[in-house]
């Protein structure tokens, strides 16, 4: 295990009480929803924003490495420690200020999505960025990876919705970006440090964007017998104009044994919202798509995040007595243009028989997002078969003009991938710009760049 060096120890104990060392903590800290571990050197969890400030203060004049967590859901590892301190924000969870008239909120980093929206709810309010680990989630760590979620189809990422921060630079410097409270300056700082992963700055404060609730919402369920209607569903329904607030799809599964594939169909879960007339609207644009389809469907009231993750459920059950089913699931996030969804999927199903693997795939459908889920065994051969399948994927997404990351980053599971989507010299800018806010990479160091890994 690795140990703090004491000196360093030393002066971090004169700014916090609240630092931790012993086995059983570090344990905890080690890993977040990727897969891999790391080591931290000691886990530091602040009781307040001036002991968050302070503790940063001594990491910066001392040098020493660290990572700043919220609830560690992230999946791409950007919050594994590699021999470094881990800042822990979840005791940084005051919501500071709503205001409904001006229609902001303030609030610290680590405050939980949806505690934020419990909050608005009694003004019928809403922060609207809603990843699907929102009761989980903190708000800073959704500043960070520009999350996404089922809303933020029709509103918009997080970006969208973040007014302004008051962030730490890695000189020391305090200083608020965004443009609430009338100009303030290096407003188009938000775009840089929005996404950064952790790897910047360090978020103190942010003043997030709240809308009213809509007054009225239809929850609409379709069961289509496979992927390609579902997605020519999808299609057809924008070419109507009508902008759903929410589209999930809860694929039909990749499976090797086209028998048994044929038992899974492919679920669209879908939400209007707006005034009576426009979700009337949308209602009466979409119903002839689905008929035409010979789709099944239903209305429903319940929260549908709730029918989602049910469905899930159940489809795991029965996946299970179906397939030998393996115990791991590796999940990658990508994505294509909305219009290549079906193209993306018929060759995921190719792959599936080609590595005989079983490929789940739940994912926000209305922005073109897919979660290709493998499951596997965890050795050797099957790891390599897993690597294999997400690169093809990958580079798939590419061909088809999308993305190696949709929503959830590149931290270290795409780092090795940076390189097939962008050039050296674009690499480089990127890497000039890290270099520069982090002179002596010492915040989340080996995130991202594979130069994260010689300093
Ligand atoms: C079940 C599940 C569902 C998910 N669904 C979605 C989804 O729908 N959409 C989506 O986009 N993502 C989703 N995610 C991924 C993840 O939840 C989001 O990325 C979320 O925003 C991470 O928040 P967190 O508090 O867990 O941050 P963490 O994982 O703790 O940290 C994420 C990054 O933020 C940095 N960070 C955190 N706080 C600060 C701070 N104060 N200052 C500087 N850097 C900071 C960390 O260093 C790290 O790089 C899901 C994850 C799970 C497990």
């Amino acid at each position: 295990m690795m140990k703090m060096e004491s000196e360093n120890l030393i002066y971090l104990k004169k700014v916090t009480q609240n630092i931790f060392s012993n086995p059983t903590f570090l344990k905890m800290y080690k890993k977040d929803a990727y897969y891999e571990e790391g080591e931290a050197s000691a886990i530091i969890i602040p009781d307040s924003l001036d002991e968050f400030v302070n503790v940063v203060k001594v990491c910066i004049d001392k040098k020493i490495k660290f990572l700043v967590r919220g609830s560690g859901t992230n999946y791409t590892g950007g919050t594994i420690p590699q021999d470094c301190i881990v800042i822990v924000t979840t005791k940084l969870n005051k919501i500071i200020e709503i205001n409904t008239e001006m229609e902001y909120a303030i609030v610290e980093p680590g405050v939980i999505n949806e505690q934020l929206n419990n909050a608005l709810s009694k003004f019928n309010y809403k922060f609207t960025p809603d990843p699907t680990s929102y009761n989980i989630c903190t708000i800073g760590g959704n500043v960070s990876e520009n999350a996404g979620g089922p809303n933020c189809l029709f509103y918009g990422v997080t970006h969208d919705h973040i007014l302004g921060l008051e962030i730490m630079l890695l000189d020391g410097t305090i200083m608020k970006i965004g443009s609430l409270e009338g100009f303030l300056p290096y407003n188009n700082f938000k775009s840089l440090l929005v996404g950064s992963e952790g790897t910047l700055c360090i978020i103190l404060k942010i003043w997030v964007k709240i809308i009213k609730k809509e007054e009225n919402i239809i929850n609409l369920r379709i069961e289509c017998k496979n992927n390609t209607i579902a997605t020519t569903l999808i299609d057809s329904l924008f070419s109507t104009g009508v902008l759903p607030n929410i589209l999930e799809m809860i694929a039909q599964p990749a499976i090797p044994d086209k028998e048994i594939a044929k038992h899974f169909n492919s679920i669209l879960l879908l939400r209007f919202a707006g005034n009576n007339s426009y979700v009337e609207y949308c209602k009466n644009k979409i119903l002839p798509l689905i008929i035409s389809r010979e789709c099944e469907y239903e209305f429903f009231d319940e929260d549908i995040m709730y029918v989602r993750a049910k469905l899930i459920k159940e489809r795991k059950i029965q996946l299970s007595k179906l397939t030998n089913i393996k115990p791991k699931q590796y999940l990658t996030d990508c994505v294509v243009p909305r219009s290549k969804l079906g193209d993306i999927l018929t060759f995921i199903s190719e792959l599936s028989i080609k590595y005989d693997v079983v490929i789940l795939n739940t994912f926000h459908a209305g922005d073109g997002n897919i979660h290709p889920t493998i499951l596997y065994e965890d050795n050797e051969k099957e790891r390599r078969i897993l690597s294999k399948v997400k690169e093809e994927i990958l580079e798939k997404c590419l061909a088809l003009s999308g993305s190696i990351s949709a929503e959830h980053g590149i931290g270290i599971e795409k780092k090795d991938y940076l390189s097939k989507m962008f050039n050296n010299h674009e690499i480089e800018l990127m890497e000039l710009v890290k270099s520069t806010l982090d002179p002596y990479n010492i915040l989340n160091p080996d995130k991202i760049f594979k130069w994260g890994d010689f300093n």
